[in-house]
């Protein structure tokens, strides 16, 4: 068995200590003669993964009790129109702050419900930064802020939390949620596709504050309300059973690593191997300003883009895949999530030294 180093922006390379437990349990979970896939929702095995996978989060992220844990399906995407639908609370507008492609298409869906104020925008320099919360024009009465904490396809990324008063602020850190501690208390509400840190694609995670629960318009969808599903243990329906189970190993590998803290040691070390040499390289180019670059999701442009195709190439031939950018933006992309190992970036770093050598 071979096994390549892994670049996807999601789905994407998943801890191999968990992928191995899972095959071994594949058949027969824990001695009960069947696999995690077959088990009834409502049965006392499930039951049990369930909550421990939400136990490890909680630990994980130090969620305050006042915060409930949902395990939801959709994807982040279904978020996009979940938000407005429960958070407007009788409001007729929110704040967006516009980072990337993600952030336009959360505004989009939001529009079909509210009115958009879009509080900043780096559009104007193509998504290459953060606009400094000094020039966002936050409207007092705005039913929640909307920010997107890590861009995946441009490949920004907060590094500070944004202070949004008494108005709640709403975060998709879909592509860097366990990379970094964040103080929850700050948020009312942060969501997350899996497919990236946490697990299989299928599963979504939200973190709501208690308070935000039970305004859902009346024309939300049971299980689209977050009060229907965290009253129902995010059970109302059949909730993505493997994937809560994938993720459950990925949240103990976590917490046998060290933690988030640790997580995020290592992610900066990873992440500092490429920026580095792109500081020293007119070869290779980062698009994104410094201050806003993220540690996740590395876009890069070589010096002319007749090089990509023959990098590409070149980079599957050494085990290095899935390199190319969004086909929105081009170039290259790595995505160094937290389950990349450091050999990988370090094995990535060698490759494109050759690669310059040989065309710089
Ligand atoms: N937000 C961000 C930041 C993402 O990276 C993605 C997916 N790449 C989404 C939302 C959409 O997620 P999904 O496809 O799971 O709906």
């Amino acid at each position: 068995m071979a096994r390549v180093y892994n670049f996807s922006a999601g789905p994407a390379v998943l801890p191999e200590p968990v992928l191995q437990q899972a095959s071994e349990e594949m058949l027969d979970w824990h001695g009960c003669g069947m696999s995690v896939m077959e088990m009834s929702h409502r049965g006392p095995e499930f039951i049990a993964i369930h909550a421990e996978a939400e136990r490890d989060l909680r630990e994980l992220l130090s969620i305050p009790g006042n915060y409930k844990v949902l395990f939801l399906q959709g994807g982040a995407a279904a978020q996009f129109a979940m938000i407005p639908l429960n958070l407007l609370r009788g409001k007729t507008s929110a704040d967006y702050v516009s980072t990337g492609q993600w952030s336009k298409k959360a505004i989009a869906d939001a529009k079909k419900y509210c009115k958009v104020n879009v509080a900043a925008s780096s559009e104007d320099k193509n998504f290459s930064y953060i606009p400094d919360q000094a020039r966002w024009q936050l409207d007092p009465d705005a039913a929640y802020v909307h920010i997107t904490s890590n861009e995946t396809i441009g490949g920004l990324e907060f590094q500070w939390t944004p202070d949004t008063g008494a108005v709640p602020l709403v975060d998709d850190a879909s592509s860097h949620i366990l990379s970094r501690p964040i103080d929850v208390s700050r948020y009312g509400l942060i969501y997350a596709g899996a497919q990236k840190n946490i697990g299989p694609a299928g599963l979504t995670i939200v973190i709501v504050r208690d308070d935000l629960l039970g305004h859902a318009a009346t024309t939300t969808p049971s299980v689209f309300d977050y009060r229907v599903q965290a009253d129902n243990d995010s059970m109302y329906n059949t909730p993505p059973t493997y994937a809560i189970y994938i993720a459950g190993l990925v949240f103990k590998w976590l917490k046998d690593l060290g933690g988030i803290s640790k997580m995020e040691q290592t992610n900066i070390a990873k992440a500092n191997l490429l920026y580095d040499y792109f500081d020293q390289t007119e070869f290779y180019r980062s698009p994104v300003a410094k201050e806003d670059r993220s540690r996740m999701n590395i876009p890069f442009t070589l010096r002319s883009d007749e090089l990509d195709a023959a990098f590409l190439k070149g980079a599957e031939q050494n085990g290095l895949t899935q390199l190319k950018g969004h086909r929105s933006v081009g170039g290259m992309r790595a995505s160094i999530y937290n389950a990349m190992p450091v050999e990988g970036v370090r094995a990535l770093l060698q490759y494109m030294r050759e690669f310059e050598s040989k065309h710089g």
